[in-house]
Order: C-alpha cells, then structure tokens, then sequence
C-alpha cells in the first residue's frame, strides 16, 4: 500500500467543492487515512513548496495557497500516487483530461483545485510534513 498527499486548495474549498472532491476520491477507491482544515502560514506554504523556491511563479502561488483554509489529506491505497494524480488531471485545467478534478473545477494553471504528491519521495516527505503518525489511520 502506498500513500500520497492531497490538497483541497483555496479555490476549491471558496467554490463549495469539498464534498465532491472527497467523494471522487472515495468512488476510485482510494482511501482517507488522514484529514483536516487548516489556514497555512506563508512559512508552511513556502517549505511545503520549497522545490519550487527558483520558480517564477513561486510568490503567486505562496499568497494563492495562503489566502483561504486548504484541506489537507493522506490518501492510501495501491499505486496511490499515479492513481490520484491520475484523478486531479494535468496541472493546467486547460489541458486536463475531460472527467478529471482540475478541468472540471480548476479555473487556470495556478487555481487548479488539487495537489498530489509526483513520486514516492515527494508523497513521504508532504505526508510527514503535515501528519505525525497518531494522525494517520490505516
Ligand atoms: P502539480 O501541482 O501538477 O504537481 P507543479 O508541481 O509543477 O504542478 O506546480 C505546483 C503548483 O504551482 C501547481 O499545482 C500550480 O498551482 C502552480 N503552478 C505550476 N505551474 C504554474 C505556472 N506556470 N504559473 C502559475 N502557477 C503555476
Ligand atoms: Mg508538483
């Protein structure tokens, strides 16, 4: 069994679609072994996303993922990296496979929704950065 990091980020939580992500989730089969609500301080977010500190886009997308609460979950089931990547789509909405999170309720490449963990070095070091393991139920 693997496990990987979602995100419910700003713009999903502001535009009501909690319940539909989570229930995309469950439909496919993937499990919910951890959950909760937070506001992210531009510390977290920036150690969060430390990978991409050089990037252009990186202060935009710090004030994007701090603006509002995100929902932070542990997903666990097999291959549940590429499963759930899988299930959000391509980072840009524009791009993204018809029937995916992000097409239907991303709105550009940075609001797009959802986050998931791209390897399982990346899925250990976000599960960890934000569940201790009392908080992780499998
Ligand atoms: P993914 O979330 O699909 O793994 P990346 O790791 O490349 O994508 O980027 C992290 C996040 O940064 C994206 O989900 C998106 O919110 C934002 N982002 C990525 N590329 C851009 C871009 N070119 N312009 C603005 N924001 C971006
Ligand atoms: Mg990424």
């Amino acid at each position: 069994m693997e496990k990987t990091l979602a995100i419910i980020k700003p713009d999903c939580v502001k535009g009501g679609n909690i319940g539909k992500v989570i229930s995309m989730i469950e439909e496919k089969g993937l499990k919910i072994v951890a959950v909760k609500m937070v506001e992210l301080s531009r510390k977290e977010a920036e150690g969060f996303y430390y990978v991409h500190k050089d990037k252009p886009f990186f202060e935009s997308l710090i004030s994007f993922m701090t603006e509002g609460p995100v929902v932070l979950m542990a997903l666990s089931g097999e291959n549940a990296i590429s499963r759930w990547r899988e299930i959000m789509g391509a980072t840009d909405p524009a791009k993204a496979e018809d029937g995916t999170i992000r097409k239907s309720m991303g709105t550009n490449i940075e609001r797009n929704c959802v986050h998931g963990s791209d390897s399982p070095e990346s899925a250990k070091f976000e599960v960890n950065y934000f569940f201790s393991s009392l908080e992780i139920f499998e």
